[in-house]
């Protein structure tokens, strides 16, 4: 198999050299530049597998770079992994929004941005967003086909809202999404959701998925995301 290609944008030396280092380390090959406007052009020029984009750049910066890759139809399907400083969850949110696949906060450990990129990489490899079949974790499963719900063979009773947020959220473990992101995917023509009203949702989901609760996570200030 040919090695992955990735494309690091990041001026921080320190954080270029770890990620060079580890990043080669696991067989990928690197591109690093140091601005939002090489990273653009690298990256039409070169259609990387995968965009490692620090957020704060002189210049242009990150969520500008995401926005352009994430609108250009060229470069629209390249998975983007957001850099960011601790505390930035707006800035998360709204790269999220733009099309990020997913972020790793700094300081982070090589380890850790290995396997996110590994991760991110596999599932980019097998998303189908149309996906109809049953999904299964743990005692949980969910037949969007029947429109069946069950925990531990017994049917939960959820309205077409929770099932569809249900659904939306477990087609796609491991990925993170606004409130924003999912009230655009679960809004049908006869449901008013809004984002707080996300919120309520899934405190009536969780309830009635009863042990089986956990298997959606809040992630503080950004959103939800199903466990992996
Ligand atoms: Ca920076």
């Amino acid at each position: 198999m040919a090695r992955k290609r990735i494309l690091v944008v990041e001026d921080e030396e320190d954080i270029q050299e770890l990620v060079r280092f580890n990043l080669a380390k696991e067989g990928y090959e690197i591109t690093l530049v140091e601005s939002g406007e090489e990273g653009l052009e690298s990256a039409r020029a070169d259609k990387p597998d995968l965009v490692v984009l620090d957020l704060m750049l002189p210049g242009m910066d990150g969520l500008d770079v995401c926005r352009q890759l994430k609108n250009d139809p060229q470069t629209q399907h390249i998975p983007v992994v957001m850099l960011t400083a601790k505390g930035e969850e707006s800035d998360i949110v709204v790269g999220l929004e733009l099309g990020a696949d997913d972020y790793i906060t700094k300081p982070f450990s090589p380890k850790v941005l290995a396997a996110r990129l590994k991760t991110v990489l596999r599932r980019k490899a097998r998303e189908r967003p149309a996906d109809q079949s049953v999904i299964q974790t743990g005692d949980l499963l969910v037949d969007p086909q029947r429109h069946i719900v069950t925990v531990k063979n017994k049917p939960v009773d959820l309205t077409a809202t929770e099932f569809r947020l249900l659904h939306f959220l477990a087609r796609r473990p491991g990925w993170v999404f606004t409130r924003q992101q999912i009230v655009d995917a679960v809004r049908g023509p006869d449901y008013a959701v809004t984002e707080r009203s996300v919120d309520v949702q899934l405190v009536g989901l969780r309830r009635k998925l009863g042990s089986s609760a956990d298997c959606i996570e809040t992630i503080r200030g950004i959103g939800y995301r199903f466990r992996e």
